[in-house]
């Protein structure tokens, strides 16, 4: 057949990537079309990740923060919980972000297309047309030439294969939806999503129990942050097993039955109101006709790039979770610039020194750049500033002085290398502690930069002065 569109830069999937790549390579003059499947712009992470989940942990943050007020001299009710206008709440913040997202591409003339796109060679996608709120074809098809193209098909949940079908097993998908209220949950995989997810269960008044196959939860994070999480934590759960797999599961009218393996796994097998299935996300690289277009696709999906994020093809490129990890929507985005800044002919690449994580339980447990695990291993010698919370007012003036702040410098060179934040707001200051490593700063760098008191901010410059031994607040 012919060709129905024609377009300088094609970019297939609008979530944080794609979305980035086409508004970015429009503003430097491209026509640009953007091809996505579902109803609204955004992706996983402003439909089904991020941002409604963030909605919901403010509220179960706000809930879980007063219920501490009776000793405050400040009393409420016990909290009543209306599901159906809690998930229309969270619908709202969503298409308040998506709805802004339609309105840029529009303002920037990107022409987006609705369907499911399919690679037929090199030059040419193929869209079959998806209507109604999920991706129903509707049979109409078209033909997208393009000149360059962007990847951004993103990831999805993995699906455990024993897991029955039934609505009381769900993803992070599923469990945004606020289906049910269960008593008893099981949050499989202790990663950040399903603990994340799990705080937010939890505060609506579900027993959690966690099982995760590694030797502890939030892997990636130093133990010392993950500890104070967990203490905190530790109520919510009537189970945390660890080293334990998950071997089987039925569904009975009861709930769904789950049997464990494993030193730490109750003999018996437990039953739950409500299982989440958050042990990790899969690329969708096998799923759009890569090998059509020549796109060289890993045997697990991920699509290899090189640091222009062009693929084996060089006037292809892809970004986002379907390039690797970590899936994280700000490395999407600024891959993103760099495939639509390479495009356009700019000497762009992705060089990022660091990519912070975030985990936005309560407390946030925040970390970026080195960890003092990945010291040891490596053999690199550093210095450690670590300021309590205990000692800074405005934690305390919070009721909140459980966390802390650490920071890793070089020992040599005492320049930064790394640093973790475990307390309320450590995901909104750690980009502080990225843009140092970045900046290449050292320990009189950060800690001669005035910060503002009382804030919890101020830590940062705390731990920096105390790493040099110049800190006179805290003994
Ligand atoms: P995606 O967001 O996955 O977007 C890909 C898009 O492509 C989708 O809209 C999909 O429909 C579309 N698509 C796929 N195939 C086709 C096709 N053939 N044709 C047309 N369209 C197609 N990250 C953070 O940084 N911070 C967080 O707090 C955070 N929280 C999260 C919470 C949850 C519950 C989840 C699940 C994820 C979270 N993430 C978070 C991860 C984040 O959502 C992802 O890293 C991010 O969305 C990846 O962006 P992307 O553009 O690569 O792909």
């Amino acid at each position: 057949g012919g060709v129905d569109l024609e377009c300088e830069m094609l970019v297939l999937g609008a979530g944080p990537g794609g979305y980035s790549a086409a508004f970015r390579a429009a503003d430097l003059g491209m026509k640009t079309v953007l091809v996505e499947r579902y109803a609204t712009l955004g992706g996983v992470c402003l439909n089904v990740g991020c941002i409604p989940s963030k909605a919901l942990l403010h509220v179960a943050a706000v809930m879980d923060e007063v219920s501490h007020f009776d000793a405050l001299g400040i009393s409420f009710g016990k909290p009543t919980v209306d599901r159906a206008k809690l998930k229309a709440h969270k619908d709202k913040v969503v298409g308040k972000l998506t709805g802004g997202l339609a309105a840029m591409a529009k303002m920037r003339k990107v022409t987006t297309v609705r369907g499911i796109g399919t690679f037929l060679d090199a030059h040419h996608v193929e869209v079959q047309e998806t209507t109604g709120t999920g991706a129903e074809t509707t049979g109409k098809k078209q033909v997208i030439r393009f000149k360059t193209a962007v990847i951004a098909a993103g990831s999805q949940a993995v699906q455990l294969p024993f897991m029955p079908k039934d609505p009381r097993v769900v993803d992070s998908t599923g469990a945004l939806e606020l289906a049910t209220a269960p008593k008893r949950m099981l949050i499989l995989g202790g990663g950040i999503i399903g603990l994340e997810m799990g705080t937010v269960y939890s505060t609506l008044g579900a027993r959690l129990d966690v099982v995760e196959m590694l030797d502890g939860l939030m892997q990636g994070a130093d133990r010392d942050l993950v500890r104070v999480w967990q203490k905190m934590n530790t109520p919510r759960f009537d189970n945390i097993m660890l080293k334990t797999k998950t071997v089987g599961a039925e569904a009975t009218k009861d709930g769904i039955l789950v049997r464990f393996e494993g030193e730490q796994a109750p003999k018996e097998p437990q039953v739950y109101d409500l299982v989440l299935q958050a042990v990790g996300r899969s690329p969708n690289g096998k799923k759009i006709g890569a090998e059509k277009a020549g796109v060289n696709v890993t045997d697990r999906g991920f699509i290899p790039v090189d640091i222009q994020m062009r693929t084996n093809v060089p006037h292809i490129f892809a970004i986002g979770d379907i390039v690797g990890q970590p899936m994280l929507a700000h490395k999407a985005v600024h891959e993103a610039h760099v495939a639509a800044e390479a495009a356009a002919g700019e000497k762009s690449a992705f060089n990022a020194r660091v990519i912070p994580s975030v985990a936005y339980t309560d407390p946030e447990v925040a970390w970026v750049g080195l960890t003092e695990d990945e010291a040891k291993k490596q053999g690199i010698a550093i210095k450690k500033g670590h300021f309590p919370w205990s000692a800074s007012g405005r934690a305390i003036a919070n009721t909140r002085d459980e966390g802390f702040t650490k920071l890793l410098f070089d020992a040599e060179t005492h320049r930064i290398l790394g640093g973790g934040i475990v307390g309320t707001h450590a995901g909104d200051m750690i980009g502080e502690v990225a843009l140092a490593i970045e900046m290449g700063a050292d320990e009189i760098d950060i800690g001669k930069t005035i910060h503002p008191h009382p804030t919890l901010g101020e830590s940062i410059g705390m731990a920096a002065e105390i790493a040099h031994g110049t800190c006179t607040d805290v003994p």
